[in-house]
């Protein structure tokens, strides 16, 4: 079997992964996404904030206009002859006024409150938003570095993974499947104390006369390939 593009190419690969896995799970990113997290959880603070400051402006408006109406009624009121009646609906109407007075203020400071939730949630927004940029632009950096080298990578990894052979592919792609890095291990030691050159335990028996006789063997241990050049 053909090893040597396998080994070329397994090389390539594992970097080519590490880079991403780094990039991926870096600290950098890390930070990029938290700060996207808080500032869209801003963005919904400010939304939500929004709503209930136009819910409130409405609810202010009718009950402005309620209140006008019993103006204009008290006002008619007290144009009739004062009898007991007329004193009792009056009586009423103001009492009706009052009532929305006290409305009307609490809407006021509902509202105070739901713009200066608002405001807050704008300038948090803003500070996250600059923050984003800011570790982006951190990120980006960091990513570039490894820029050419991303891209010489991938294509050696795409050249390099057709000239392998099926089999050995298909095992390495079954090993990478399952988290194994650097699949394909040269035995270490010698003749008679073979040990996996992944994760340096002894062979058995079986497994060094397997490994004498065609090669390869498979470690017990850690299920990497060994082989013997
Ligand atoms: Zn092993």
């Amino acid at each position: 079997m053909d090893l040597d593009n396998l080994l070329a190419y397994q090389k390539a690969d594992m970097r080519l992964r590490r880079i991403n896995g780094t990039l991926a799970g870096g600290e950098k990113k890390q930070k990029v996404d938290s700060i996207r997290a808080a500032y869209s959880e801003e963005s919904k603070r400010a939304v939500a904030a929004e709503a209930s400051a136009t819910q409130i402006m409405n609810a202010y408006a009718e009950a402005e206009s309620q209140a006008d109406e019993l103006i204009k009624r008290a006002q008619e009121l007290g144009r009739e002859d004062g009898n007991d009646e007329t004193i009792a609906r009056l009586a009423a109407v103001k009492e009706e006024l009052a009532k929305i007075s006290a409305t009307l203020a609490s809407l006021k400071a509902q509202s105070e409150k739901a713009l200066r939730a608002y405001k807050t949630a704008q300038e948090n927004g803003k500070k996250y938003r600059a923050q984003y940029e800011q570790a982006t632009k951190e990120y980006n950096e960091e990513k570039s570095k490894y820029g050419s080298e991303i891209a010489t990578l991938e294509k050696e990894v795409v050249d390099l993974r057709a000239k392998v052979d099926a089999k050995l592919l298909e095992r390495y792609d079954s090993l990478v499947g399952q988290r194994i890095t650097n699949p394909f291990v040269e035995a270490a030691g010698s003749n008679k104390s073979y040990s996996c050159g992944g994760c340096f335990m002894a062979l058995s028996q079986s497994l060094a006369d397997t490994l004498e006789k065609t090669g390869f063997c498979q470690c017990d241990s850690c299920k990497r390939i060994i082989y013997k050049k």
